[in-house]
């Protein structure tokens, strides 16, 4: 189910619809208030929203820009990265730069303090509420963590304290994005497990794996448990193999919910 209106990415959700269709939206010019250096190829561009009704933990925004010789802005889906409490006036998106692309290595270069960029959402049923209160398992590689931290930073607001595991891919320690969050994060709240791999630095001490997500990994993370629901979010590889190996350990494939990016 293609569920972006950007044609060169795709994104599906597998099982149940967790939040309502949004209306459609208009463009605002979203003023950016910092601009957080994430990775070496990534950054964070916190935005200020002139209008927003709120946006659901794994929610995504599209931006606009104009590209020399193109007869209209090109369009990019990028995902909200901060949780929606406690202002959803400002949003974090978190940028990796595609080597080659038109749009992310300009968001990850040119943009500075005080810089507009032209936005419109939030969009997307990549979602979670932790209404149901079941633990969770959250699977991201490479940018594809920006959402999962959403959801991880909306159970902190929150004081969820609902079991979360969340499994993170980079192809070094120092390409992980919100790695000092997440780590602070976890000696603060018992509910919350991150394991990281590295596939590029096999001398990793702060990481657990040192190779790209597969079976046996995710088999050792939940070491005989059955996560209610899971969240995947990465390139497509990443996300069928962690789907597939799922689907063999008994999850239900309802509730394994998918959004595949580069
Ligand atoms: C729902 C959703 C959420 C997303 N969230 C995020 C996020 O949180 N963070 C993030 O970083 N990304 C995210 N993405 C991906 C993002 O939307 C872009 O696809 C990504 O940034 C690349 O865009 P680009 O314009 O830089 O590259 P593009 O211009 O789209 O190019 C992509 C690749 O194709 C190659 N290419 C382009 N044109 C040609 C050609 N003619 N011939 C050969 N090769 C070509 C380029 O060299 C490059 O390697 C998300 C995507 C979706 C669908």
């Amino acid at each position: 189910m293609t569920l972006s209106s950007n044609p060169d990415s795709s994104t599906e959700s597998v099982g149940r619809v967790r939040s309502p269709r949004t209306p459609p939206q208009k463009w605002q010019s979203a003023v950016v208030l910092e601009v957080i250096k994430e990775a070496p190829d990534a950054v964070t561009l916190r935005l200020q929203l002139s209008e927003t009704s709120g946006f659901v933990a794994g929610q995504y925004y599209n931006v606009r820009l104009d590209v020399a010789g193109r007869p209209r802005p090109i369009q990019r889906s990028y995902s909200v990265g901060s949780a929606p409490l406690p202002d959803p006036f400002v949003i974090d998106l978190g940028i990796k730069e595609t080597p080659g692309g038109l749009i992310s290595p300009r968001l990850v270069r040119d943009f500075d303090l005080g810089s507009r960029l032209e936005v419109r959402g939030p969009t997307g049923r990549f979602t979670w509420t932790g209404d149901d209160r079941e633990p969770v398992l959250l699977v991201g590689a490479g940018s594809g963590v920006v959402p999962l931290m959403s959801m991880v930073r909306f159970a902190s607001a929150s004081g969820l304290e609902i079991p979360v595991t969340l499994v993170c891919s980079s192809i070094t320690y120092d390409h992980a994005f919100y790695r000092e969050e997440l780590a602070l994060l976890a000696t603060q709240h018992c509910w919350l497990r991150v394991v990281h791999s590295v596939t590029r630095d096999p001398h990793e001490t702060r990481a657990l794996y040192h190779r790209r997500i597969d079976a046996t990994m995710l088999s050792e993370v939940l070491n005989g448990t059955i996560p209610p629901h899971a969240y995947l979010c990465g390139p497509p590889a990443m996300v069928e193999t962690a789907a597939a190996a799922l689907n063999e350990f008994g999850v239900n494939p309802e509730r394994v919910y998918s959004e595949k990016y580069d």
